[in-house]
């Protein structure tokens, strides 16, 4: 009873809206656009806290390479950075990310108008999506790509075409080839996540030629850090071509729960993109210490060395083992198991998360990236015995 006396759902319609609901017609989904019915939410890597919780173990005695975070941690300096712009969180971040925008322009010799910030890299293909794509649309992408490209376009209504991708690389003459009237954005990761694979220079300039103006490409750059002579993309956003270069603070800097990445473009590509974000979609905590962590060249050179050294001996040990494995420029390998759902579990029994491809359509293989070199022994030490014992 309210205090006006009424019965709570005295009103007939209330009653026929309810009871139509219940049968499923005249379901909220009805209203919402058809498309969203079709998106899968993202499956991110297992938390510590979460496995700790259902499994009983304690979070110390857990390791995590399911994410390709960085095993050093933060760099020191963004911590201290942080700790500084703890106090002044009562503020609105400064939105148009001045001293950040500046620092990344520097850095790569563009200007402040050539940089975008982003709520992580993420946020920035959703940008991309926002400002160009509608329904009847297509993107292209690589058939074993980073699977955020395909989420974001079927978020807008576009449809993905997926282009196959022998030996798990992309094949940038096939996907030049696939372009169409329709095509309004092609994604490039490099190297690409799950597979750990690079395109060269050469085949990215033969690709550049071939590309007409109404398609943006977006080359995700999350792992350039890790290679030794990426190739340059940023001449493309200097010749003004229409091309966005993603990158982020979440891998080599150690810093994904800041959620800042950015995104380089010619200034009037960036403009557009500036106009679909959030006032204040890089928070201030984050922007500091995204600024300290990107000039501490010596954190990103320590995780460099550890994440190659690390990576050499695994690929070394999974080939002793005679396991097959994608050969990576990146801080992770892809490495077939058998059944990898089976070895996912049974590692994470064992208190070792890593990353089951199912996703991916990669039922046999899964995805581990490189820990401390402590950590990498004790994943082998826990997967040797599950082999040819967890079967297909
Ligand atoms: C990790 C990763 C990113 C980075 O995402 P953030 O939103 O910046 O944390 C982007 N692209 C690829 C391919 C990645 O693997």
């Amino acid at each position: 009873m309210e205090a006006g006396g009424r019965m709570e759902g005295d009103n007939p319609l209330e009653f026929v809206w309810g009871l139509a609901s219940l049968l499923g017609f005249m379901s909220i989904w009805n209203s919402a656009h058809p498309w969203l019915r079709e998106l899968v939410s993202y499956e991110p890597g297992k938390p510590i806290e979460d496995v700790a919780r259902e499994l009983g173990l304690q979070p110390h005695e857990i390791i995590k390479l399911a994410s390709n975070e960085n095993p050093l941690g933060p760099s020191p300096k963004a911590v201290a950075a942080m700790r500084e712009a703890v106090e002044r969180a009562h503020f609105y971040p400064d939105g148009g990310g001045y001293y950040l925008r500046e620092g990344i322009a520097e850095k790569f010799g563009l200007k402040r108008e050539n940089v975008i910030l982003g709520c992580g890299s993420n946020e920035i293909i959703e940008f991309v999506g926002k400002a160009f794509l509608k329904p009847g649309d297509e993107i292209i992408t690589a058939r074993h790509a980073f699977v955020v490209y395909k989420l974001m376009a079927t978020l807008f209504g576009a449809r993905t075409v997926e282009v196959e991708d022998p030996g798990f690389t992309h094949d940038l003459d096939a996907m030049a080839a696939a372009i169409t009237p329709q095509t309004r954005e092609v994604f490039i990761a490099n190297p690409n996540n799950p597979t750990g694979t690079m395109v060269s220079q050469e085949e990215i300039d033969r690709f550049m030629e071939k590309v007409p103006p109404h398609v943006v490409v977006v080359f995700d750059e999350a792992y350039y850090e890790f290679v030794e002579n990426p190739p340059d993309t940023l001449k493309y956003v200097r010749e003004g071509r229409n091309v966005v270069v993603l990158r982020t603070f979440s891998k080599i800097q150690g810093l994904a729960s800041l959620r800042i990445g950015y995104g380089l473009g010619p200034a009037d590509l960036v403009s557009v993109l500036q106009k679909t974000r959030q006032p204040f979609n890089a928070n201030g905590i984050g922007q500091a210490g995204a600024l300290a962590g990107l000039l501490d060249e010596e954190h990103q050179a320590k995780t460099r060395a550890l994440t190659i050294e690390g990576r050499d001996w695994m690929q070394g040990e999974f080939g002793a083992l005679g396991l097959e494995y994608v050969p990576s420029w990146a801080n992770f390998v892809l490495v077939k198991v058998g059944d990898g759902k089976a070895v996912f579990n049974a590692l994470m029994k064992k208190g070792v998360i890593v990353r089951d491809m199912a996703a991916y359509g990669l039922p046999e293989w899964i995805r581990v990236s490189i820990g401390t070199m402590e950590q990498n022994r004790r994943f082998l030490d826990e997967l040797r015995p599950l082999l040819g014992t967890v079967s297909a």
